[in-house]
């Protein structure tokens, strides 16, 4: 199979040819001679390229993607043609810019410019999305290797469908092959079910769906869940308050009284190592497996029963980004050991969490003493000056309980039968 980048101004395009008539069409497209067996890493979209286009019709509904990444090009303008794939986010924003000069447009991202020429020195950078299609690892069964136990096949089994970021999460398309059904069984009773818990009522305000659809909150005999199928477009949201066992306000003023009242809501029990734990598990199923021998410690530690441990603060801040989940994993290419080898920030329901991979073999210290952890946010803020994260401690390996107070504000001009309704459940 011959892999290929395309890079315009705007987008990115990833091209897999699988056959010699493929490799004849795409010379013939990029070059105007199907013989062609080099094309220049700078390509212009002339009058004459776009003519050519119509050669992909002969590909069926197939090449309408490509058609429509070279058709938005405006005519003139150059795109960069780059054998392999580059999935580096950092490479591929460089690769832009550079496109942006040859073009002489403004490269408008000043803040993500700064990002990209202060980490692109120390990291790689890939970036992993839940509505995003992708497997991970070997797609032939008796030739997988568990990530996490070691196991093959026929001591362990490959039936079940392994979500690389947990499915409660929103991530529906991020599958990793290379999780075992026994440690994805495992995993789904321990450390995947405390960060449900820790999170289940930012999923639940955003009504983020898993797999078995919108979750629900529950006090005081009350369950409260954003239903969205009420929801006349994705921006609203509609809260549903379901009075299972008990007496439900019958008016404007029962309703107003029941919804002043502060709520106090007290999630299950957590053991706070057990979502660092997650965290890390979601990355070490995300990246190559290539990097996974330098994480022998990491899984170990994962595998573990919660065991007292001091490890790394986990940075977190409140962040409105629309795709979630969302993770970027950042992997150092250099071998300056004063800054940590593997780090990654996750995104969920709104929630940002930037971690450490602790117990790299690649990293000579651990990252808990003061110093190098300021050393290592110093970057990040050089990198991220507006980035306000406070620093959570994730070490506890006993069960804890979270207190969230819900509280709802009431408008003075609410209106039955507009912002609110009485259903009668049979
Ligand atoms: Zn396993």
């Amino acid at each position: 199979m011959y892999k290929f980048t395309i890079i315009s101004n705007t987008s990115c395009l990833y091209l897999n040819i699988l056959s010699v008539k493929g490799m004849r069409l795409l010379a013939e497209l990029i070059t105007g001679d199907h013989n062609s067996i080099s094309a220049s890493r700078v390509q212009t979209v002339s009058s004459e390229f776009k003519e050519r286009l119509k050669l992909l019709d002969a590909l069926g509904d197939s090449s309408y993607n490509v058609k429509k990444f070279f058709s938005d090009i405006p005519t003139n303008q150059h795109f960069l043609f780059i054998s392999g794939h580059i999935e580096d986010e950092l490479q591929k924003n460089l690769l832009k810019r550079e496109l942006s000069r040859i073009d002489g447009l403004l490269y408008n991202d000043i803040i993500i410019d700064k990002i990209i020429s202060n980490l692109y020195s120390h990291y790689g950078v890939r970036v992993f999305q839940g509505n995003q299609r992708l497997r991970i690892g070997v797609e032939d069964k008796s030739q997988r290797i568990c990530r996490f136990c070691g196991k093959t096949m026929p001591k362990a089994k490959f039936k079940k469908k392994a979500h690389a970021i947990s499915e409660s999460l929103g991530n529906k398309g991020l599958v990793c092959l290379e999780e075992c059904d026994e440690c994805n069984t495992r995993f789904g009773q321990t450390i995947e079910q405390d960060i449900e818990k820790l999170l289940q009522f930012q999923l639940m305000l955003k009504g983020i769906k898993g797999k078995n659809g919108s979750p629900s909150v529950k006090w005081k005999g009350v369950s409260v869940k954003n239903d969205s199928s009420s929801s006349v477009n994705n921006d609203t949201k509609t809260i549903v308050l379901n009075f299972e066992n008990k007496i439900a306000p019958q008016n404007k003023l029962e309703l107003e009284r029941f919804l002043s009242q502060d709520v106090s809501f007290i999630q299950e029990k957590i053991v706070p190592q057990n979502i660092y734990k997650c965290f890390c598990k979601y990355v070490l199923s995300l990246i190559d497996a290539h990097y996974l021998p330098y994480f022998k410690d990491t899984i170990k530690w994962i595998n573990e029963d919660p065991t007292e441990r001091v490890l790394p603060p986990v940075e977190f801040c409140q962040n409105p980004i629309r795709e979630t989940p969302c993770m970027a994993i950042m992997i150092r290419k250099h071998n300056h050991m004063e800054i940590p080898y593997c780090w990654a920030i996750i995104n969920v329901a709104e929630c940002q969490f930037l971690f450490i991979i602790p117990f790299c073999s690649k990293d000579k210290c651990d990252f808990i003493d003061k110093l190098s952890i300021k050393e290592f946010m110093n970057i990040i803020k050089s990198v991220m000056p507006n980035l306000n994260m406070e620093p959570l401690c994730f070490d506890g390996n006993t069960p804890i309980s979270i207190e969230n107070t819900l509280n709802f504000y009431i408008p003075a001009d609410f209106v039955e039968g507009r912002d609110y309704y009485f259903v009668e459940t049979k």
